[in-house]
């Protein structure tokens, strides 16, 4: 008979190992070495058994071991020190005590929305890049004092388990979770009764959720579960699986995390006194329905929609992911209208927000990305690459505007250095104390390594390799013996001397897991050769719903099985952040070969990098932005050629970096034997790359650029005579008023010819209509200039103040220096102007010379 529930029987610590529980408990131990040694000193077998859950431990340690440590000295004293370690990290002052000090409008609280958490293998909660990412942001916002509370849901069943069959076809199977055998503890009320919110799925269905609290060092983390009683059977299926089931249920999960979300949020701000959120990040559009809910609140204060839509706006961070249109979150509109017909707003308000009202954009769908723009005053893409991709892909949310100023910034992504770097390698960076140097951040020297000879950098390295290979061994014996095949040769598999290639990450198909294999033969001959072979370890889930990207794993899978390469190439089952600490370290090159542009940023490079790797990749996300040779090697993009061909021709020239430079330099050994040259990739990698893809740099980036300004906002938007009111009342006014703003006649004082250097005069009459001078901003625009007459990377020069003429008219003269020779273009346009605007394009109105004014779009 098959188990439907589990429930787990906690176990009762005697009173001097009661601070064991509480260690347990606070994920902090997932990027803390003492921690984990001590959980490791509990019981090293058990420790390794349960696959480092320090609740499963507690749970199986023996009565008689327990006994034993409570007696045992040494180890109470362990207990101790990292106690008082945890409380002292949990209640410091960290780097946002100062930050705040200086900057008085930081935010006091921000919410972080995320479909997805990946914060240790113990706790199954993600699918990929973007849990990680989530995950690692958390973290760093702990270490550095940010007070952050993440909102997500809790998935009974997490992301699935990937196991293969005899021919290599991914399985999938989906391990009941038990919350109480989590990390976790449920919020309660303060008479002692679960916290429940509850969302409307429209129809009438209404859909409960309770409230599991994971501490995350010093954040919250707030995940709602729908498995409770009081749900009918459907609904109680609503958090089963991350990404799992049809649109509706995905609708209904969605509903859940920003909805349920808000509520969440606000019960636990109320029980535990925390500062309410001034801030709400939504990490991805999947959670974008919290603006929705914010709205809400105050329309039922009595607040009109417009209103509290500016009030929403201005504390909203928007941060999207993909350019990959297939990542994009849409709803039928239908679904949607059902869910919000009842929801207390006025539903055509709601429909516009993910309406696609521009060329080209369907209107049988409800965008989230394009809400997510439209409820977010600040919005930012993943990487430079990212942002300018983005811009593009959403201009026609701004279509008066020219690209470069539609309003989508970037913040590159980062990584978390306390969970990803290597122990001993993270042991020589450490700073002295008192350190001052530049390179010296977050305790670590990042340029640390100049003084570490090529002896102790080589040993580590192969120690690296060598805990690779005993993990690769391990899981290869495992997953061999499930497809019913041999495991006798399994205990030969890898080198720990040969030069180790890592690829892992999804498989949808823009991330091309089988590049590698578009000429079989020549990557055999890399693998097998006699005297400077290479050895690959491969890992990645395919979405269950996806058969092309099965297959792909299924072609990678058999290629690794035949006989005269197993030995040094795998393909390892079930990627998850267990495999992947080990991974990185034990590689040499990590390889990524994404259709550029399709890879919004990419972290798995990052986390090699930081422990020693070089990169060989395609220059796209982060590796656009930041690769230099002495990092690693840039597989050419054959961007404008189609299909196999685009392939064939980036195929190429992966194998010609690996043949012609990259296995020679491993291979070159000094006279004691080193890789000079290698090792000294390795120093400056962990040099030049150390300090940049830090999440520590990104969590400061986002504080200061978007935080801090959104905060800000908020603020001077009800510190504004009228408030928010006013700003939409104004906004209002400007809407049906522009029609009438006319750009009517242009003029140059200098005829067509002018010198680099010398000011190009420019006099322009416009008509404003019923608007007041204040209102708007009238701009000359210069920029270089093709055949088509469009402006290049226009240059803003706003007009100084104009003068009332005859016939309503004003005119306005200006002057932009002419900074280099060539075909110069200019344009006169009027735009809105408002203290409260973040973007000139913020309003998405222009008018232009024509005479044609553009319809609002935001
Ligand atoms: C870092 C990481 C990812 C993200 O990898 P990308 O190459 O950025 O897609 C996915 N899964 C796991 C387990 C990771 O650690």
């Amino acid at each position: 008979m098959r188990a439907i529930r589990r429930f787990t029987v906690r176990p009762v610590l005697p009173e001097v190992l009661k601070p064991l529980g509480d260690l347990a408990r606070n994920l902090r131990w997932c990027w803390n070495t003492d921690t984990q040694d001590l959980f490791r000193s509990v019981d090293p077998d058990l420790w390794e058994s349960s696959g480092h859950d320090p609740v499963k431990l507690l749970s199986d340690v023996s009565v008689e071991r327990l006994d034993t440590l409570s007696s045992d000295k040494r180890f109470l004293k362990n207990l101790r020190v990292v106690q008082a370690d945890l409380a002292d990290y949990t209640s410091g002052d960290l780097w946002y005590a100062g930050f705040a000090a200086e900057h008085p409008e930081a935010p006091a609280g921000i919410a972080y929305f995320s479909p997805e958490f990946g914060i240790t293998e113990v706790l199954p909660q993600y699918s990929g890049g973007l849990g990680i990412l989530a995950g690692d942001h958390l973290k760093t916002a702990s270490d550095l004092g940010v007070p952050i509370i993440g909102v997500g849901l809790l998935y009974r069943q997490g992301y699935f388990r990937q196991s293969l069959n005899a021919a290599g076809w991914q399985q999938e199977t989906y391990p009941l979770l038990d919350p109480n055998a989590l990390p976790l503890t449920l919020l309660h009320n303060d008479d002692g009764s679960p916290v429940t919110v509850e969302v409307d799925l429209g129809g009438g269905r209404v859909l409960a959720a309770q409230v599991w609290l994971a501490a995350v060092g010093r954040v919250p983390l707030l995940l709602l579960d729908s498995d409770v009683e009081r749900n009918a059977g459907p609904e109680r299926e609503t958090t089963d699986r991350l990404y799992g089931g049809g649109t509706e249920h995905r609708l209904a999960q969605e509903t859940l995390l920003g909805i349920g979300g808000v509520r969440a949020v606000r019960a636990y701000c109320k029980i535990t006194g925390t500062p309410v959120p001034e801030v709400y990040h939504t990490n991805e559009g999947h959670a974008g329905f919290q603006g929705l809910e914010r709205i809400r609140e105050q329309v039922v204060a009595g607040v009109d929609f417009d209103t509290a839509l500016e009030t929403a706006r201005a504390g909203t961070v928007f941060t999207t992911h993909t350019p990959v249109p297939a990542g994009i979150d849409r709803f039928p509109v239908d679904l949607v209208r059902h869910q919000f017909a009842d929801f207390g707003l006025p539903l055509e308000r709601v429909m516009a927000l993910g309406s696609e009202d521009y060329d080209g954009g369907d209107h049988g769908v409800f965008n989230m990305a394009v809400m997510g723009f439209r409820l977010g005053q600040r919005a930012n893409g993943v990487s430079l690459l990212h942002g300018e991709v983005s811009r593009d892909m959403f201009q026609g949310l701004w279509r008066s505007f020219d690209t470069s100023e539609v309003p989508i910034t970037s913040i590159t992504n980062g990584v978390h250095h306390l969970t990803w770097v290597h122990r001993d390698l993270l042991a020589l960076l450490e700073a002295p104390t008192g350190s001052t140097s530049d390179s010296v951040i977050d305790g670590y020297d990042w340029n640390g390594l100049v003084d570490v000879d090529d002896k102790t950098i080589w040993n580590l390295k192969r120690t690296m390799r060598t805990e690779l290979i005993a993990f690769t061994r391990k899981r290869l014996a495992e997953s061999s013996a499930h497809r019913g095949l041999s495991t006798d040769w399994v205990s030969g598999v890898l080198d720990p001397d040969t030069i180790t290639f890592g690829f892992a990450r999804r498989v949808p198909s823009y991330k091309r897991l089988t590049l590698m294999l578009r000429e079989p033969e020549r990557l055999k001959a890399l693998l097998t050769s006699k005297k400077r072979p290479i050895q690959i370890v491969i890992a990645g889930k395919s979405h269950p719903a996806d058969e092309g990207g099965k297959a792909l794993i299924q072609q990678m899978v058999q290629f690794a099985d035949e006989h005269d390469v197993r030995n040094r190439i795998v393909f390892l089952p079930d990627y998850d952040i267990g495999m992947a600490k080990p991974l990185y370290p034990g590689c040499d090159v990590w390889m990524n070969n994404p259709l550029r542009p399709y890879e919004a940023c990419g972290t798995s490079g990052m986390k090699a990098a930081l422990n020693g790797a070089a990169n060989l990749s395609i220059l796209d996300g982060w590796w656009d932005e930041w690769y230099d040779p002495a990092f690693g090697w840039e597989i050419p993009s054959a961007e404008g050629v189609e299909g196999d061909q685009r392939d064939d021709l980036e195929a190429k020239s992966l194998y010609e970096i690996i043949e012609n430079e990259i296995v020679p330099r491993f291979y070159d050994r000094d006279s004691h034997g080193y890789p000079k040259r290698w090792i000294q990739m390795i120093r400056e990698t962990v040099a030049g790359l150390g300090p940049k893809v830090l999440a520590s740099r990104m969590v400061r980036d986002y504080v200061t650029h978007l935080y801090t300004p959104s905060a800000a906002s908020s603020r001077s938007l009800a510190a504004e005579t009228g408030g928010p009111e006013a700003l939409a009342e104004w906004k209002r006014k400007v809407r049906d008023a522009w029609g009438d703003v006319v750009v009517d006649h242009v003029q140059s004082l200098d005829g067509d010819q002018v010198e680099v250097g010398t000011g190009i005069h420019v006099s322009a009459l416009v008509r404003l209509g019923s608007l007041d001078p204040s209102d708007v901003e009238v701009q000359l625009v210069t920029g270089r200039v093709g055949s088509d007459d469009q402006l290049r990377e226009p240059r803003i020069t706003p007009f100084p103040e104009g003068a009332d003429v005859d016939g309503g008219l004003r005119r306005y003269e200006g002057t932009v220096q002419a900074r280099r020779a060539g075909s110069i273009g200019y344009t006169v346009r009027v735009v809105p102007h408002h203290p409260l605007l973040v973007s000139t394009a913020e309003m998405g109105l222009a008018a232009v010379p024509s005479g044609l004014s553009s319809p609002p779009s935001a």
